[in-house]
């Protein structure tokens, strides 16, 4: 059924939901757009809304063929609408499903068109802050890259500082998404443009391995691994490209490549990836089986209120965006929380990474891979357990603590100047 946004466009179908909201297939004055309607409580933020306008102008500047481009911000009664140009494809994250793991080249590919829209916001200091596969729409009408990929294009630039200070809240909250947030964010320190690079070294490793290099487990354990452990190697990558995504996952930001040498450096590597197969490994062992979910959710379980209950245990890295929000995809993963304490990281941590193995050499009994129902059920008889002890024990809105913001970090989603 159509429906009118604003006075110039009409949304026709659904094309699909994320965490802010239902992006729909529409029409404008130059023809078809997308068209993301901001869900009803984000909408009916009077702070947010104000933001939003006030965004306006960083939104609508950022135009690269890499990047999905913003062409309006439309304000109409009840709905807060981005309109977008329309990308007939899918999203990155579609395709990891569906293929598990990507041939090296062709993931090396996507990740450099990735790394050249970075490269232009950042020039324009906007810092992307949310980089993950859901970001990463495929342009199935363009034409074929090396691997056979087809040209990837960055989105929601902006969108997660936006919705993700409600009420002009100021907070030392972490935005992002777990599996894919920077050591620095989560010591709290403001977010600069390594944080992306940061993030899209992670989306590499992820499409080369099957899953993130720090993922799995209670959202806690995750940011602790952030912090504290090293890379563990992937089997049978291709030495160079090795170097590259551990450099680019250097826990130290200044060590990181910066957005335009990541890009020229991914696609000096391009020729010689060519014909490689998709990787053949396993993915790591839980450093602490069962035990990770139960000391992560006492060291921080107050921090992620949802994933201490337990009838909704999150799936990984899955966090409601704004408190109390019901998430309106089964595919959210963003999270929202409290910076947690130095003591909150230091506790439990592993210096030492997790090996990933060659397929076939897995042990048996890893938390990791108990993917059974019985082994859910139990995780989540233990969760629930855990969480509520610790949500009696510190009451459930302590989570959203609020502190004092850096002062450069005022303006959502854009890079103050100074802070490349
Ligand atoms: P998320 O919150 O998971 O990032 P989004 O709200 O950005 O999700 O998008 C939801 C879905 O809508 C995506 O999976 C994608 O398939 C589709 N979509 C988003 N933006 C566009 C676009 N510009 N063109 C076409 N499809 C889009």
């Amino acid at each position: 059924m159509a429906r009118k946004i604003g006075s110039r466009y009409t949304a026709h179908q659904i094309l699909g939901r994320g965490s802010a909201g239902t992006v729909w297939l529409g029409e404008g004055p130059e023809g078809a757009v997308a068209i993301k309607l901001l869900r009803e409580d984000l909408a009916s933020d009077q702070e947010l809304v104000g933001r939003f306008v006030q965004e306006r102008t960083a939104l609508l500047s950022l135009e690269h063929p890499h990047v999905v481009g913003v062409r309006d911000l439309v304000v109409d009664g009840n709905d807060l609408a981005l309109v977008m140009d329309l990308v007939r494809g899918t999203d990155l994250r579609t395709r990891l499903e569906r293929e598990r793991r990507l041939a090296p080249e062709a993931a090396v590919a996507i990740v450099a068109d990735v790394a050249d829209g970075l490269a232009a916001a950042h020039a324009e200091r906007i810092v992307h802050r949310d980089v993950k596969p859901e970001n990463v729409l495929l342009d199935m009408q363009g034409p074929l890259g090396p691997g056979g990929a087809h040209p990837a294009l960055l989105t929601d630039f902006g969108i997660a500082r936006l919705v993700d200070a409600p009420g002009g809240t100021r907070s030392t909250k972490v935005i992002g998404t777990p599996d894919y947030l920077a050591p620095e964010i989560i010591e709290g320190l403001p977010p600069r443009a390594s944080v992306d690079v940061y993030a899209l070294a992670t989306v590499l490793y992820e499409l080369l391995a099957g899953f993130t290099p720090f993922g799995g487990g209670h959202p806690g354990a995750v940011l602790r691994r952030h912090v504290t452990e090293s890379v563990a190697p992937l089997p049978g990558i291709p030495d160079e490209l090795w170097q590259l995504l551990v450099q680019c996952l250097a826990k130290a930001p200044a060590s990181r490549l910066r957005a335009p040498e990541l890009a020229a450096r991914l696609r000096e590597l391009l020729p010689g990836l060519a014909g490689i197969p998709p990787l053949d490994i396993d993915e790591p062992e839980s450093d602490q089986p069962e035990d990770d979910v139960e000391s992560a959710a006492a060291a921080g379980a107050r921090d992620y209120p949802s994933a201490a209950r337990a009838e909704d245990t999150p799936p990984r890295g899955a966090v409601p965006l704004v408190q109390g929000a019901k998430p309106d995809s089964n595919r959210e993963t963003h999270t929202s929380m409290r910076v947690p304490g130095p003591d909150e990281l230091a506790g439990g941590a592993h210096g030492t990474a997790r090996t990933p193995r060659v397929a076939g050499e897995r042990r048996a009994g890893s938390a990791r891979h108990r993917s059974s129902a019985e082994a859910v059920r139990r995780r989540r008889l233990k969760l629930g357990a855990v969480g509520a002890a610790v949500l009696a024990a510190v009451g459930l809105g302590s989570w959203l603590a609020t502190g004092d913001e850096e002062p450069g970090d005022a303006r959502p989603g854009v890079h103050r100047p100074g802070t490349p």
